[in-house]
């Protein structure tokens, strides 16, 4: 049975941090700010506050941000998924500061001299990969003595006539605050990389494999592969894509994190769109909206959601009468406008029988092909995460404490996430994406990994194992009857319990990485695979073929008569970032509902990705 409980202004839906922002900067906005033509306007004729609801799957908000705590380490979060930011990243670092949570900023070291890379059975350690003949690869001459990171700068280079002057120009302005010489060469930079061609292919018809393996040998093409811990040089995603993730990061100066877990940064939104006023609704699984009025352009708009008893059985109906003769409960939502904070595999999820997904042709434009185009035009990339506690930091024996190491073996990387002298200490084991995503899968089934009964005190909030996570959005939301939160959303939970096969592999990968005979097993491990079901992916890529300076403001918004709108990384210009999510959240706010320039963030070296309509 089907109830309907709300009628609201604006339906956000998917609290991952693109979602909470929106909904938070919606809430927030003051009325006598918003552009001549916003369509907000109405909506607010009687009143100064739009009345705006969140609804999200499961039962917590972060989505793809999902930090625990360590025990015995009150400033060690682990990320299970996103985890680390530059402040280069204006709307990233900006919204940290305005949320005042830059108090937890620490450094996020990643190539330490005396890290290791371990490929072909051969232990180097970073600071020796330069040297001639270190790594064991047959490399050309020029390729010799080159980092991975110079190797990959050499086929941008290639591929871009300059690219490498341009990119330490920018930085150089970067680094000195000359906003208006950034702008200008941001503008260069993308002017050349639109006509940029190797032979008679273009940087977006070339995959990044592609372009490698045309301009690297294969040996140094490898090397790449191998050393960077990261699968992301055998993919189909465009070159255009990689060039843009080198040119834009900083060359000097490095990553940060926030020592209380990334999600706080959606947290603190939800909360303080809660303190505004703004509905949460967890445990609010969407399935299907459709116009009330087929007939009139634009809202409202009924929203149906199938409201879960719990976040860790899925139900995979998708009908509301299956679902109904199966017990469960599905509620209606009227809203005048919506936004769709979620990533293309959730989107496919929804019932795509609807004028959204199915849009009549309009002045000769066959709109059902162009938006299954947009939702192709990306790539889905798998990502895998392990967390293993150990008593003791074994590997510090081998002169690593901190950073990354990276091998060619199943596990890729490691990063030496914390110690204390109180029996803990922290890997994060394997972070994979792409191929090696399967070997980890594979070994999600069997007996789990047991917790270490003798640690279990009476009282300990940890419960024996080594991580911990408190719902802190289900605890705010309780007792909250709007709220509609079942009980499950109270409890402490986290990512999935490894398996004992899982940790003993990445057990035994770890110390032959590290060049150990013996170690002692861990005591606790979790894991998170992020292909499952809503995320469908780790993040996105542009594919190659595609060019999406015309695809990322289309989506924001595909259908110009009717306000369902589309946010978050993966449709954005920096994919595989937080910044890309808030950078598309922000485009649509401003561009197509008439919202000002936050006065918290930056406007010098802040771009928020190719925009074509502008509001404000
Ligand atoms: C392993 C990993 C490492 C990463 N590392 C970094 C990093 O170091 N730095 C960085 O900046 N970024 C990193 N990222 C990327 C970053 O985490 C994402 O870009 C960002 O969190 C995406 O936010 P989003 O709001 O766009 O999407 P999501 O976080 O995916 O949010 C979508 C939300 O929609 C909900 N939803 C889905 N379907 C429905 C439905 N039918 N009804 C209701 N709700 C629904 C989901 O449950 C989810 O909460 C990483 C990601 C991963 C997975």
């Amino acid at each position: 049975m089907t109830d309907t409980i709300q009628e609201v202004d604006v339906a956000v839906v998917g609290a991952g941090v693109a979602g909470c922002y929106t909904a938070w900067r919606l809430r927030t906005l003051v009325k006598q700010q918003l552009a001549a033509k916003s369509p907000l306007l109405p909506l607010l004729k009687n009143k100064d506050r739009l009345d705006v609801a969140l609804f999200e799957y499961s039962d917590r908000v972060g989505g793809r941000l999902w930090s625990a705590a360590v025990k015995d380490m009150p400033d060690q979060f682990v990320e299970f998924g996103g985890m680390r930011f530059y402040k280069e990243m204006h709307i990233v670092w900006n919204l940290i500061e305005k949320l005042g949570l830059d108090r937890y900023a620490i450094p996020f070291p990643v190539g330490m001299p005396e890290n290791f890379v371990y490929v072909r059975a051969q232990h180097v350690r970073r600071s020796e990969v330069t040297q001639p003949n270190a790594l064991p690869y047959r490399l050309h001459y020029l390729e010799q003595g080159k980092t991975t990171g110079a190797l990959a700068d050499y086929v941008c280079d290639v591929a871009i006539q300059g690219f490498i002057k341009l990119r330490n120009a920018y930085a150089a302005a970067f680094e000195a605050g000359d906003w208006d010489k950034v702008e200008l060469l941001r503008k260069d930079y993308e002017a050349r990389k639109q006509t940029s061609k190797l032979g008679n292919r273009t940087v977006y018809e070339m995959s990044w494999w592609e372009l490698q393996t045309k301009v690297l040998s294969s040996e140094a093409f490898k090397l790449v592969l191998q050393t960077s811990g990261y699968d992301v040089a055998n993919t189909n995603g465009n070159a255009a894509h990689s060039i843009d993730e080198i040119f834009y990061s900083p060359t000097k100066g490095g990553f940060w994190r926030l020592s209380h877990g990334f999600e706080d940064v959606p947290d603190k939104l939800q909360q303080e769109f809660q303190d505004q006023g703004g509905l949460t609704f967890l445990l609010h699984r969407l399935l299907r909206f459709d116009k009330v009025d087929p007939h009139t352009e634009g809202g409202p708009y009924d929203l149906v959601f199938h409201q879960r008893r719990s976040a860790k059985d899925p139900v995979y109906d998708s009908d509301e009468a299956a679902l109904a003769r199966s017990g469960e409960k599905c509620s209606k939502v009227r809203a005048k406008m919506i936004v769709l904070a979620m990533p293309v595999r959730a989107l496919s999820l929804l019932d795509q029988d609807n004028f959204f997904f199915r849009p009549p042709p309009r002045l000769r434009v066959d709109r059902r092909a162009k938006f299954q185009t947009a939702m192709n035009a990306v790539l889905r990339v798998d990502a895998f995460k392990l967390f293993v506690a150990y008593r003791h930091p074994w590997w510090e024996q081998t002169g690593v404490s901190k950073g990354q190491s990276v091998t060619d073996l199943p596990v890729r990387q490691c990063y030496y996430w914390a110690a204390t002298d109180r029996g803990n200490s922290i890997l994060m084991a394997t972070y994979n994406n792409g191929v090696a995503v399967p070997y980890w899968q594979a070994l999600q089934s069997g007996p789990p990994f047991p917790p270490d009964d003798s640690a279990l005190a009476a009282g300990d909030p940890f419960h024996g194992r080594a991580f911990a996570q408190v719902n802190r959005v289900g605890l705010r939301l309780a007792g909250n009857p709007a709220s509609a939160v079942a009980s499950a959303a109270m409890l402490t939970q986290l990512p999935r319990t490894a398996t004992q096969a899982m940790v003993e592999q990445a057990h035994a990968q770890l110390t032959e990485m590290h060049d150990v005979k013996h170690a002692p097993m861990p005591y606790d491990a979790h894991f998170q695979d992020w292909s499952v079901d809503p995320f469908g992916a780790g993040w996105h890529q542009w594919k190659s073929g595609t060019n999406e300076d015309g695809t990322i403001p289309y989506m924001q918004q595909p259908m110009e008569e009717e306000p369902v709108f589309i946010v978050g990384e993966c449709w954005s210009n920096a994919q595989g970032w937080v910044q890309g999510a808030l950078n598309t959240s922000e485009a649509m706010l401003q561009d197509m509902l008439g919202l000002p320039w936050p006065d918290w963030l930056s406007k010098g070296g802040t771009w928020l990705g190719p925009r074509t309509r502008l509001l404000s």
